[in-house]
């Protein structure tokens, strides 16, 4: 089974509980503000797959020209309302609403509430080892990594990236479970060397195909958090050979979806996620673990 299945099926007699409980779902709202087709997708997969799963959510959308006080209005009212277990805005937010206005919004969200785990006081308690809500996407890394039985305890974990969503929580997890970890970043000089010796390579820098064979230690786990779409045909074909499936699939629709890990990148690593259908289901899978553990929590 899916990592992501295995998730969603390790949940349900955790909602069937406190539903039988509680006399109700666990319940998460989520934001939705602009006009941005990937976030659109997004919002549509972590809805469905939390309403499928017999939690409550429920969409709240804001438009293009809403201001940073009308989102930190939403976000109150949804503090406010006990039957919203979770809260999470959609990234990104429109530009018109400032260039503060994500972490504004997103420090304004009750830590109780804070399913995507990026508020300071949860990123505080993962510093600490002692978490409750974890970043999504990083954390549903730790669950493939356990649930594929991969050893982390004394290997060399590399990651690519530092951001406050992927790379640095995903270096904390996999510190506390005693891996020696590496984080490189834009300013890291010879980063194919450094990745070289990992044990446990992951890519999360919004660099489509970056990661090429010598970046990669024979029979090293792989993990492509990087989701790029590529909407030329020169870019396509410098990554895909003729006669490739997403050749093929970009001269039906336009674009393809690849990630930050190059395909040649299979032949040499022992395993790799792929780009769509790897690390994606496995966040929006956390999206719904992360809603039932805020119920949970919330009614202790
Ligand atoms: P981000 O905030 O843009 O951060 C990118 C990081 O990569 C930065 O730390 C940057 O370094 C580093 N970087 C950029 N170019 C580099 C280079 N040439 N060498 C080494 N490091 C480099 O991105 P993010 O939000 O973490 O997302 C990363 C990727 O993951 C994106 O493709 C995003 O779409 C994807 N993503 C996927 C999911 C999912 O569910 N699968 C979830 C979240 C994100 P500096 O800090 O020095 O600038």
């Amino acid at each position: 089974m899916a990592c992501a299945a295995r998730i969603r099926e390790s949940v349900a007699p955790r909602i069937a509980a406190f539903r039988a409980r509680y006399g109700r779902s666990p319940g998460l709202g989520v934001v939705l503000a602009g006009n941005y087709a990937a976030s659109e997708v997004y919002v549509r997969n972590k809805i469905k797959t939390v309403n499928e799963a017999g939690g409550k959510a429920e969409l709240f959308r804001l438009d293009a020209s809403a201001s940073q006080a009308d989102a930190l209005a939403l976000v109150r009212q949804l503090n406010a309302d006990d039957s919203i277990d979770g809260i999470l805005v959609q990234s990104p937010l429109p530009a018109g609403m400032g260039d503060d206005a994500e972490q504004k919004v997103f420090d304004a969200i009750d830590p109780a509430k804070d399913v995507d785990g990026f508020h300071p006081f949860n990123v505080g308690l993962l510093v600490q080892k002692r978490p409750t809500l974890v970043a999504c996407t990083p954390m549903g890394c730790i669950e493939l990594l356990e649930q594929e039985g991969i050893a982390l305890r004394g290997k060399h974990a590399v990651i690519l990236g530092r951001s406050d969503i992927v790379g640095k929580p995903m270096a904390l997890l996999l510190l506390h479970r005693d891996a020696t970890v590496t984080v490189c970043h834009s300013r890291t000089p010879d980063v194919p060397a450094v990745a070289r010796t990992a044990d446990i390579l992951v890519a999360a820098i919004g660099r489509p195909a970056f990661v090429t064979p010598d970046f990669v230690k024979p029979g090293a786990t792989v993990i492509d958090v990087g989701i790029n779409a590529l909407t030329t045909a020169a870019e396509v074909e410098g990554i895909f050979p003729e006669g490739s499936r997403k050749r093929a699939q970009f001269a039906e629709k336009g674009s393809v979806l690849v990630g930050d890990v190059h395909p040649d990148v299979e032949s040499i690593a022992g395993a790799l996620t792929p780009v769509p259908g790897g690390v994606g289901p496995i966040t929006v899978a956390m999206v719904l673990k992360n809603t039932v553990t805020a119920a949970e929590l919330r009614q202790r």
